[in-house]
């Protein structure tokens, strides 16, 4: 058993709010350790101390801000084992799949090492008789991010990467299910030569985060997690003032086209479908085979994969997929399953009997395929968030496109296809933030942007990329003369560039 604390002002604190959750492994559902809920005081503190570090930050040069995140970097890949099992042991998921988790938000660290760069103004010399203009992008202040279970690593470097690059000082609050990682990055980034105070993590649950949305010195929040609490956060940080970014949920689909390559359809569907136990807001929960013919081959192809998956917890080396990441977690899907089959959905492949000897009270399921899924269905409509693939037969392209389009949800999809006009018609007409044309998770590098379009995003700048740029620095221009003539007197008529 061990404790997760808060770690503010580089320090350990082990929180007095006499508030904790309990932190499970799932594959075993032991409870393993508690986390610390912050109070709303306790978030406060944080923020004071941040308050008295970022100003003396933002005046570091950009080169040295940016060589934090050079060392930093280096720690990552020095540490990057036991990071990985820190982050499987509290979420689930397989060695190899938390190295890419951490790899995904090196990657934005990475890119920040930039920050010289990036944060550079932009200068008119002569925009009017002896007037220069010029704009500067300074940092917001005292930045927050709110993060779900199933990135602990990549998610809270998304946000801090750039927030703290660009000079702020940053309040990360991470899920309370995997807290562990977040806090071994923030001693990671000291080590790097971050002054103290400039990240601080705090733990908690909806006091710590209504303590972040209504804290008067927090100037823009980033959130990642579920639709219903995306739009709360939204609407609570814009009420009091805040600048937000907030991505919620998924029902991500892939069009299958009856000249697509079908085994590689199928290998790609069996990786973004089943890959974190479907625990992904850019997982596959949908395909859409176009033709009969194509979906009938397609789920003959596929049923025999989905058995053979192999399932464990995250200390078996062999495992594709892990347990899910709490006992709830587990119920909700199995009762979205139960709900498919009661809807008359055609359960090909049920994993609900799943049972791993020695792992009996972990929270596993196993992958389950749904054929002649339909629109009307709650396993269409709702995101499960689960091993569990829908299959959605249409019989043209059109019929086909037109189920991503009238989705609520607007992540990701993916079309596989040999046409190259088919592809680029698809790109163009679907209203779904990342596309992916034979690529089954369009996750998008670091140096481009990150986020979905509809219910999937509220906000309108995107993670990392130069929108994370944007979104962590206000503009400041300035319009500046220096006349020769200013003795001549003043002027009366609002100044034009003539
Ligand atoms: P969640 O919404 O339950 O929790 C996210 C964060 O919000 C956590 O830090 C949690 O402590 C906090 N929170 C929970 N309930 C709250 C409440 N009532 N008030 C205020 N704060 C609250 O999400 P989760 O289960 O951790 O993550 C899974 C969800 O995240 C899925 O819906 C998934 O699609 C989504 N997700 C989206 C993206 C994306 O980029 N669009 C990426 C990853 C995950």
């Amino acid at each position: 058993m061990y404790h997760v604390g808060h770690f503010i002002g580089g320090k350990h604190v082990a929180g007095n709010s006499g508030r904790t959750a309990n932190i499970f492994n799932p594959a075993t559902g032991e409870v393993q350790g508690t986390v610390a809920l912050a109070s709303v005081e306790e978030l406060r503190a944080a923020v004071e101390n941040a308050k008295s570090v970022q100003a003396g930050w933002a005046a570091t040069n950009p080169q040295r801000r940016a060589r934090v995140f050079f060392k930093f970097v280096e720690l990552l890949n020095k540490n990057m084992n036991e990071l990985a099992e820190m982050l499987s042991r509290e979420h689930g998921k397989t060695i190899e799949d938390a190295k890419g988790d951490v790899i995904r938000g090196l990657e934005v660290c990475e890119f920040v090492c930039g920050i010289p760069h990036l944060q550079k103004g932009e200068f008119t010399e002569g925009a009017g008789p002896a007037i220069d203009m010029y704009s500067m992008r300074q940092p917001v202040g005292i930045g927050a991010g709110i993060t779900p279970f199933n990135f602990p690593g990549m998610i809270p470097m998304w946000m801090f990467a750039p927030a703290i690059a660009c000079g702020n000082a940053f309040i990360l609050k991470p899920s309370e299910r995997d807290p562990s990682l977040p806090i071994r990055l923030a001693e990671l980034m000291i080590e790097a030569g971050l002054p103290a105070g400039v990240l601080n993590v705090v733990n908690g649950d909806k006091a710590a985060v209504d303590a972040i949305l209504t804290d008067p010195d927090i100037g823009a929040v980033s959130f990642v997690g579920s639709t219903p609490i995306a739009r709360y956060v939204y609407g609570t940080a814009a009420m009091n003032g805040k600048r937000a970014q907030c991505f919620g949920g998924a029902k991500n689909h892939m069009i299958i086209m009856p000249d697509a390559d079908l085994d590689q359809a199928v290998n790609a569907l069996v990786g973004a479908g089943y890959g974190s136990a479907g625990e992904r807001c850019m997982a596959i929960s949908v395909a859409v085979p176009v033709g009969q013919e194509t979906a009938d081959r397609l789920i003959e192809k596929l049923a025999p994969k989905v058995e053979e998956l192999r399932i464990g917890p995250y200390t078996d080396e062999k495992a594709e997929m892990g347990p899910l990441v709490t006992k709830e977690a587990q119920a909700r899907v199995m009762g979205l399953i139960n709900r498919g089959v009661e809807e008359g959905a055609k359960l090909v492949v049920d994993g609900r009997d799943f049972k791993l000897q020695g792992y009996e009270n972990g929270y596993f399921v196993g992958g389950c395929l749904f054929d002649n899924v339909t629109p009307e269905m709650d396993i269409y409509k709702t995101e499960i968030f689960g091993p569990v693939l829908s299959v959605v037969r249409a019989n043209t392209y059109e019929e086909a496109i037109q189920l991503p389009i009238k989705h609520e949800y607007g992540n990701g999809v993916a079309i596989f296809t040999r046409d190259g006009d088919a592809a680029r018609d698809f790109a163009s007409r679907v209203n779904i933030g990342m596309i992916g044309i034979n690529v089954p998770i369009p996750v998008p590098l670091a140096y481009h942007s990150f986020g979905g379009w509809k219910a999937s995003s509220f906000g309108d700048l995107n993670q990392h990329g130069t929108d994370s740029i944007k979104f962590w620095t206000k503009t400041k221009t300035i319009t500046a003369r220096w006349p020769s003539g200013i003795k001549d007197g003043a002027e009366f008529v609002i100044p034009t560039m003539k």
